[in-house]
C-alpha cells in the first residue's frame, strides 16, 4: 500500500477535537472543534488517513520501508480537510447570462420566472443536451471545485423534470462518480419546479414524481437523497410532504429547499420527517430555530445565492449556531442564482454577511456538510481512518481561506491519498 507523508505543516487543522492544542490564538479565537496541531505532519495510507500529529513524533512511524513513500513538504503552510459542498445543481446545460442582464436592470428572480425564464430556461437547454454533453460540462465544474479545495460534492438533478430527463441527469452523476477523484453524492430533485408544459396539471406532475420517477430512481440506485423546492412558486408544504414521504419509504434520505423567498412551514415539515438538511432558510422564524435545535437536521446556508440575487433577507446564522444547530455553508452552484465553484468565497460571505467566525465558517465547510451527507467522521475531517482528502494553503493561518476575499489561497489538494494538485513552487506568505 502506498504511503504519502506531508511534513513541515505549520498549522494542521484536523476538525478532530481530540488532538486540539489550545494557546496559539487569543482565547476568543480558539475553537477546540478545529482540532489544531502546530508543527505537524500527516500520513496517508492508500486512500485513508493513517496518522496525524506533531512532526517531532513522526520519525518512528515513518521509519519503515521507504520505497513506496512519497514525502511532500508543506513549507510551514496550513493543511486542513478537503472541503465538502453539500448543495449543488452541477448537471446542466446552457447559461442564464441574458437573465443576469435583466436582474442588473432591476428585474427580480420571481418576475423573470413568471415570464417563463429562470429554471425553465435551464430545463429547456438541459433537455436538449445529450448525456455526453452534460457529462463534459459537469466534469469541468467538478475540476473547478477541486481547484478550490472541494473534495466531496453533493449533486442534484432537477433540470430534467420528466422521468426520462431526470434519469438522464442522475445517470451522468453515476458515470462521473465511477471515475471522479472527488466523492459525489447524488440527490433526486424531480420536484424542483412544475415544468412549463405541465403547469395546468400540477397534480399529475407530482403523481409522476411519486409513482414513476422515485421508484425508478430507487430501483436503479441513482440517488442517496431526495430534495424538494418548497416555495410559493414551486411546491406547497402538502406536495412536499407527499414527495418526501414517498422517498423515505424507498429508503432515500431527505433534504428540502426551505423558506428561501417566503416562510412556508417547510422547516417544521423537514424536522418532523427527520430530514438530513434544510437549505436556504432566509425566512425562518424563532420557532423554526428551536425546532432545528431539537433535531439532528443540518441547516445549510447559501449566502452566494442571496448575494447574487441581491436579497435583503439573511438567514439567522448566529441564532442557529448559538442554539447548537449544525450549520453548513454551500455554493448552491447553479446557472441562475449562484454560478460559482468558489466555496472559500462562500465562507467569506458566512463571516462578513452572516456573522460567523472564521472557525465556524471552516466547520461549516467540513464537519457540518459531512454530517448532512451521512459521512460524519469519514470526510471533512483528518483523523485516522477518514478519507485522505486534504487542502494545503500557502499561508500560516487557516483564516486566510476566508480573509483573501474571492482569491483562493489553495495551493494543493490531496484526494483519496493522491496528489490532485500541489504547487511545489509556492512559498507561504
Ligand atoms: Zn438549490
Amino acid at each position: 500500500v502506498s504511503r504519502l507523508v506531508v511534513r513541515n505543516i505549520g498549522e494542521l487543522v484536523t476538525c478532530w477535537p481530540r488532538v486540539h492544542e489550545s494557546g496559539h490564538r487569543p482565547a476568543a479565537q480558539d475553537n477546540p472543534a478545529l482540532g489544531v496541531v502546530r508543527q505537524a505532519a500527516l500520513i496517508c495510507e492508500g486512500d485513508a488517513v493513517l496518522w496525524v500529529g506533531k512532526e517531532r513524533d513522526l520519525p518512528e512511524l515513518a521509519s519503515e520501508p521507504k520505497e513506496s513513500h512519497t514525502i511532500i513538504d508543506a513549507r510551514g503552510g496550513t493543511v486542513l480537510p478537503g472541503l465538502v459542498d453539500n448543495h449543488t445543481h452541477l448537471v446542466y446545460a446552457g447559461d442564464r447570462v441574458g437573465e443576469f442582464w435583466l436582474r442588473c436592470q432591476g428585474a427580480s428572480y420571481e418576475e423573470i420566472a413568471r415570464a417563463g425564464g429562470g429554471i425553465a430556461t435551464t430545463v429547456a437547454a438541459t433537455r436538449a443536451a445529450s448525456e455526453e454533453q452534460l457529462l463534459v460540462g459537469t466534469e469541468r465544474r467538478l475540476a473547478q471545485l477541486l481547484r478550490f479545495g472541494v473534495t466531496t460534492v453533493e449533486i442534484k438533478s432537477g433540470y430534467g423534470l420528466s422521468t426520462a430527463h431526470e434519469l438522464k441527469l442522475l445517470r451522468v452523476v453515476k458515470r462521473l462518480a465511477k471515475d471522479a477523484r472527488q466523492v459525489l453524492v447524488p440527490t433526486f430533485l424531480g420536484a424542483h419546479t412544475v415544468p412549463a408544459e405541465r403547469k395546468a396539471q400540477r397534480g399529475a406532475y407530482v403523481d409522476e414524481v411519486v409513482t414513476e420517477m422515485l421508484p425508478e430512481v430507487a430501483r436503479e440506485g441513482l440517488a442517496e437523497y431526495c430534495d424538494v423546492f418548497c416555495e410559493t412558486a414551486a411546491f406547497s408544504v402538502a406536495e412536499t410532504r407527499r414527495v418526501l414521504e414517498a422517498a423515505a419509504q424507498l429508503g432515500l434520505g431527505l433534504r428540502v429547499h426551505a423558506e428561501q423567498l417566503h416562510h412556508t412551514g417547510a422547516t417544521s415539515l423537514a424536522v418532523e420527517l427527520g430530514a438530513a438538511s434544510v437549505d436556504h432558510l432566509e425566512h425562518i422564524n424563532a420557532h423554526d430555530v428551536e425546532a432545528l435545535a431539537a433535531s439532528t437536521t443540518v441547516a445549510t446556508l447559501l449566502p452566494g445565492a442571496s448575494l447574487f440575487l441581491n436579497q435583503a433577507a439573511q438567514p439567522p446564522a448566529r441564532a442557529l449556531l448559538d442554539s447548537g444547530v449544525a450549520v453548513a455553508l454551500s455554493t448552491d452552484c447553479n446557472p441562475g442564482t449562484c454560478p460559482t465553484q468558489n466555496l472559500p468565497l462562500i465562507g467569506t460571505l458566512g463571516c462578513c454577511r452572516l456573522g460567523m467566525t472564521p472557525a465556524e465558517a471552516l466547520l461549516a465547510l467540513t464537519v457540518a456538510p459531512a454530517k448532512s451527507l451521512g459521512r460524519e467522521g469519514r470526510v471533512g475531517v483528518l483523523r485516522p481512518g477518514a478519507r485522505a482528502d486534504a487542502v494545503w494553503l500557502a499561508s500560516e493561518r487557516f483564516e486566510n481561506m476566508f480573509y483573501q476575499l474571492g482569491v483562493s489561497p489553495v495551493a494543493g489538494v490531496l484526494v483519496g491519498g493522491t496528489i490532485a494538485h500541489w504547487d511545489f513552487t509556492t512559498v507561504p506568505s
